[in-house]
């Protein structure tokens, strides 16, 4: 399947006259999870834990732990630690697909880091097989994970090919990140000529379906992963820094890559559905028989407004998130500017104050377009 290069305004538009119908199915299910009481993750469960883990441990130790405690002659793989901390590869032993599996890119989204950690479990246990090839597991920001904030310094995720110019604590563990997701270390070498591909998991402040950002040519593999929803991009035409995020990175190093959110940071439901991508990404790549069946996928594409947003910017009203907005609909004015929806689409993540609010920044907000 392929998507052509029309910009926003020239996509199909919904007919306007049937608000149920424009909106679709990613549309019900922000309004579901509007109307649906908080279901913040319990305490009992082995998420809380690893949640308190992660807060009060160092991340690498945790995994560290974790590895420590295998049985190490009874493993049908074998699992060593990568030179890059908290990064372990987990080896079939026959050749296939190297995989990479992130979380905690952003230190405050814990699903990642206890999807890894179950999984590099599972691998010691021996609970779960992997058929051919590796897997990389790997923690984002160690030393954001400890003290549960996003970032100490500046956002890893946006870190991802060019660190020149920036300081801070990330720079080194960028640099170091880099080289596992290129493949670029004595023990990823024998998975060169062999496919490539990663799963970066994320989650959101705000309520939001689960998705996965994706680019174009993504999209038949999208259909195979069962992913529901995806927001659709291309790199060249992304803002600078929005092209270093991990993403982007395992693009240009031809890795297929796929950046799911999975909801609300806290949601119950996303800690359970950042395991079952883990699931789905596993048997999509092979490592794994397939016995998910795959979902049907809306396709949103997505918009960025790239002009430099000055101090005078300010959203119109105070939308929320993944919010269905008409085609006309006033956004967002920066001084004399005045920007409106283009196309009837959702106005993802909008942010009211700095420093999410990213004054000076090429970007204003973004908007995501259903695609037929
Ligand atoms: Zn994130």
């Amino acid at each position: 399947m392929h998507l052509d290069d029309r910009s926003p305004s020239d996509m199909p538009l919904s007919d306007p006259t049937s608000s149920s119908s424009s909106s679709g199915r990613f549309a019900d299910q922000v309004e579901k999870l509007r109307a649906a009481p908080e279901s913040v993750h319990p305490v009992t469960t082995i998420s809380e834990k690893a949640v308190l883990r992660w807060t009060s441990d160092p991340a690498a130790k945790i995994l560290r732990e974790v590895f420590d405690g295998f049985d190490k002659s009874r493993l049908e793989v074998s699992i060593q630690p990568l030179a890059v901390s908290s990064t372990y590869l987990v080896d079939s032993g026959r050749p296939g697909p190297l995989r990479r599996i992130s979380g905690g890119i952003h230190g405050n989204e814990l699903c990642g880091p206890e999807a890894v950690l179950k999984l590099l479990e599972g691998y010691a246990s021996g609970g779960r097989t992997l058929e051919s090839g590796g897997v990389v597991l790997m923690l984002g920001n160690e030393g954001a994970l400890l003290e549960n904030k996003r970032y100490l310094d500046e956002n890893l995720n946006r870190m991802m090919g060019k660190v020149s110019g920036v300081e801070g604590s990330e720079v080194g563990r960028a640099q170091a990140l880099m080289s596992v997701l290129r493949g670029d270390l004595p023990e990823l070498h024998k998975f060169a000529g062999q496919r490539q591909f990663a799963l970066d998991l994320h989650s959101t402040s705000l309520p939001t379906p689960m998705f996965v950002w994706a680019e174009r040519f993504h999209v038949a593999a999208l259909e195979q992963l069962g992913v529901p929803n995806a927001v659709i991009h291309q790199l060249s035409t992304l803002p600078e820094d929005y092209q270093r995020t991990v993403q982007c990175y395992c693009t240009r190093n031809e890795v297929l890559c796929f950046t799911v959110e999975c909801g609300q940071n806290t949601e119950e439901q996303t800690f359970l559905n950042a395991t079952q991508t883990v699931d789905r990404f596993l048997q999509f790549s092979n490592a794994e028989p397939k016995t998910l069946a795959p979902q049907p996928l809306e396709r949103l594409g997505l918009y960025v407004e790239d002009h430099r947003m000055t101090p005078g910017f300010q959203f119109t009203e105070h939308f929320k998130s993944f919010q269905f907005l008409r085609k006309g609909t006033e956004i967002a004015r920066d001084n004399e500017r005045v920007y409106i929806m283009k196309a009837d689409g959702y106005l993802l993540f909008p942010h009211y104050d700095p420093p999410s609010l990213r004054i000076g920044k090429e970007e204003t907000h973004m908007v995501a377009q259903k695609l037929k």
